[in-house]
């Protein structure tokens, strides 16, 4: 099928356009100022500007924030202490943080439809922690509490808290597989989730590269976890979470989403129905830096029954509020909730969809045949490479990817076999489907013009030429569609 005609969406207009103007003023002033202070980092901050408008990128967790966002993180909300919450602060003067963190959760529970939403995580890796203690503490240590009669953990005997205390960390967390695309927060030894919990994990099917719904709810039969989760770094496919919290509800488990990488489909109603995660979850968890388009941090959408758990985030799990970043949350939520996010969120998925056909139609592998939400998965081993000599190939022409294991890895979590390719970002540059086949040709030439050297998995070459060529092409394709156009420092 030709890359044009899988288009729906109508580009969006560029981002910040409106104000560009006021904007470049704004950040002109900011940068002097800057420069009069510590001139290296009003030079590595400009030098930033430049690279990122001069790369192809192609990490599927990264995005661009509009100006409006960017901006409302540089100011003097960064200077308040806020501990607590809305209301409930151990600091006195909070009266603005308030405003702003229930601003943020306002447009949070609006655009999502969520009956509460926490923004104080600074990051989708904190949002995960705090989720996680909201659940022990909701279902371990409050029935606890109220078998032994008090209120408090610190009510407790020596004994109870002792008996309480194994309990917390003996729990057990059913999660997907890192090689099929899961998050090492689900549960993984390295990470502080993995010493929290006893964790198994559920896989794909060898064949298809597709979640087995069946294989999930009999390894939730046999595990019995007390938390389920689903979502994914890597997996380059939609999930139904109707069926999740049925397999949850079966076996007493909390249905946990963490949609860390496709909140922005999710708030542009891409996924709607059984593939929205938020009415079906007990929990939802998120970053709002990747497709959401927002400044980096993270977000909790919870059912009621786990409110309460989830507002004593900080200080039992999270250092104190960023209230900076949650004003710039809710300015991105804002922009969330207009139209133009949801033409932004479909043009998302239809370019996956021509970047996955103008690789196949090149005869490349991908995990899973294909993709239904923003990542491509390519199967590097079909260019006779590995995920790391690709990715740095691939860098050496200017085009910015990382590489990603892929199920049953022969090479691997470090050296890995496949690359990872998401377009949030150069869908928020304008890019559209026939830009995105184009990109498919130019990774198609770096990888079929890269040999291994030897033995190794790491060393490689690159046909003379090919670097210089791709380059050329790939800023035609940028200059078309310019990064912040109009922003001029
Ligand atoms: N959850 C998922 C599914 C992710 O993919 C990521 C980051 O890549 C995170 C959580 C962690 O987010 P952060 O880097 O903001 O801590």
């Amino acid at each position: 099928m030709p890359a044009d005609s899988i288009g729906t969406a109508t580009p969006a207009p560029p981002l910040g356009a409106e104000y560009a103007d006021t904007a470049s003023a704004a950040y002109r002033a900011a940068l002097q100022v800057l420069e009069s202070v510590e001139p290296r980092i009003a030079a590595a901050t400009r030098k930033e500007l430049a690279d990122q408008r001069d790369s192809l990128k192609l990490i599927a967790s990264e995005n661009y924030a509009s100006p409006a966002v960017l901006l409302a993180m540089g100011s003097w909300l960064s200077d308040k202490y806020a501990e607590g919450t809305v209301g409930h602060r151990f600091y006195a003067g909070c009266q603005n943080v308030d405003t702003v963190e229930s601003v943020a959760a306002e447009h949070a529970r609006e655009l999502f439809g969520a009956p509460y939403a926490y923004v104080q995580p600074h990051s989708g890796i904190d949002a995960n922690l705090v989720a996680y203690w909201a659940i022990l503490a909701t279902r371990v240590e409050a029935p606890a509490l109220a078998e032994s009669g008090v209120k408090h953990v610190n009510d407790l005997s020596e004994a109870d808290w002792e008996t309480l205390r194994h309990k917390l960390g003996g729990q057990r967390l059913l999660g997907m597989s890192l090689d099929a695309g899961g998050h090492l927060t689900h549960g993984f030894r390295p990470n502080i989730s993995g010493k929290m919990f006893f964790q198994r994990s559920y896989g794909t099917d060898p064949e298809t590269g597709l979640l087995d719904y069946d294989a999930v709810a009999a390894a939730a039969r046999e595990f019995k976890p007390l938390i389920l989760v689903a979502g994914y770094s890597a997996y380059p496919r939609r999930i139904n979470f109707a069926t999740m919290r049925e397999i949850a509800d079966e076996v007493g488990a909390t249905l946990m989403v963490d949609m860390a990488h496709f909140a922005g489909l999710v708030a542009g109603k891409v996924f709607t129905g059984d593939e929205d995660p938020v009415p079906h979850a007990h929990v939802t968890t998120t970053t709002t830096h990747k497709s959401l388009r927002g400044p980096r941090g993270g977000l909790i959408l919870a059912q009621p029954e786990y409110a309460d758990a989830v507002d004593r985030g900080c200080p039992m799990v999270l250092g104190g509020p960023l209230p900076h970043v949650m004003a710039a949350k809710a300015v991105a939520l804002a922009e969330a909730r207009r139209p133009a996010f949801g033409s932004y969120a479909q043009r998302v998925a239809d370019n996956a969809q021509a970047l996955a056909e103008g690789f196949l139609r090149r005869g490349a592998r991908l995990v899973t045949g294909g993709t239904d939400n923003h990542i491509v998965l390519l199967d590097v081993t079909s260019f006779g490479l590995t995920g790391r000599q690709a990715e740095s190939a691939l860098l050496d022409a200017g085009v910015v990817t990382n590489r990603n294991s892929i199920p049953a890895d022969p090479n691997g979590a470090w050296y890995t076999s496949g690359i990872r390719f998401g377009t949030p970002a150069l869908t928020t540059r304008g890019f559209g489907t026939a830009d995105f086949d184009r990109v498919a040709e130019l990774v198609t030439d770096v990888l079929t013009n890269t040999t291994p050297q030897g033995s190794s998995k790491a060393k490689y070459t690159l046909a003379d030429g090919t670097a210089e060529r791709v380059r050329a092409s790939a800023a035609e394709l940028l200059a078309a569609n310019p990064l912040y156009p109009g922003l001029a420092l």
